[in-house]
């Protein structure tokens, strides 16, 4: 069974969330975390896991042949990332890191002048440790297209997850693409948020979409006790959303995320309980 951990704002303890409940439920079953957070994936540094690399994500890129372009310019006009520059009378100049591989410029080209490459952009790792088998992407630094990276995750994620009992996706924070993209065929999504206004306006984000897509959806309430959650149980309430557990802002909890440890309090164990009651 897929569950996901997201968010609409980064920074609320989502990825904490997601180990220490994976880690909670690997004491008794078989479980596979997935870090779909690709920009900036750390679930490895927060169970303490040493990750392989299993797999190099490449994208096409264009590449010209300077001597059959007639500068016409077209290629610069169909490019909908603006990733080719083209002056009157000049060659295009392609700019890779812009480049989603669509090939648009390729087809478009009246004289075949575009030919094709293929560009290391990303990885997925696996690794495991403390009960977890963990599947992991990562988008190479100024690389822009994450989707390559998270779509390769789930082509890996489909050949071993009949292997598991659970799978929990870490989502990248927001309600973009790669949010979307990693939501696909779950069964259940904890929204991670906390009681600040910035929590409350990106949880009704997040709330949204998972209506949207159709997904259940149940909040988690981190670092609660920093403010009155009124607005936030408003929100949950609007969305149909139930508060499902409430975790303080704890020693207890910063002691662990410095230590590379799950967290391990109460509200965790019931977050456990109430995925494994789904079954
Ligand atoms: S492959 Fe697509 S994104 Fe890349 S330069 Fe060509 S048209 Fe633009
Ligand atoms: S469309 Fe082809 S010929 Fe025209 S500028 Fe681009 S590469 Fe050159």
């Amino acid at each position: 069974m897929r569950i996901a951990v997201t968010g609409g704002k980064g920074g609320t303890g989502k990825s904490t969330v997601a180990t220490a409940l994976a880690f909670e439920l690997a004491k008794r079953h078989k479980v596979l975390l997935v870090d779909a957070d690709v920009d900036c994936p750390d679930d490895h540094l927060i169970l303490a896991i040493k990750r392989s690399k299993v797999d190099t994500v490449t994208k096409t890129i264009p590449v010209l042949d300077k001597n059959l372009c007639t500068r016409c310019g077209r290629c610069a006009e169909v490019c909908k990332m603006s990733a080719v520059i083209h002056r009157r009378g000049d060659h295009p100049v392609f700019i890779e890191e812009q480049c989603s591989g669509c090939g648009a410029c390729m087809l478009a080209c009246p004289v075949g002048a575009i030919g094709k490459a293929s560009k290391e952009i990303g990885f997925i790792f696996e690794g495991e440790g403390r009960g977890v088998r963990l599947l992991s992407g990562e988008l190479k630094v100024s690389e822009v297209v994450s989707e390559f990276v998270v779509n390769a995750l789930k082509r890996h994620l489909k050949k071993i997850e009949s292997g598991f009992d659970y799978v929990v996706i870490d989502t990248a924070a927001g309600t973009h693409c790669d949010v979307i993209s990693a939501l696909e065929g779950v069964k259940l999504a904890f929204a991670v948020t906390e009681p600040t206004p910035l929590g409350e306006h990106d949880l009704s984000l997040i709330l949204e979409l998972l209506g949207k897509l159709d997904v259940p959806a149940k909040v988690v309430l981190n670092r609660a006790g920093i403010a009155p959650p009124y607005g936030i149980k408003r929100i949950a309430e609007r969305f149909g959303a139930e508060v499902a557990v409430e975790i303080p802002y704890s020693e207890e909890v910063f002691k662990a995320y410095s230590l590379g440890e799950p967290v391990k309090v109460p509200a965790i164990i019931s977050l456990a309980e109430r995925v494994e009651g789904m079954k």
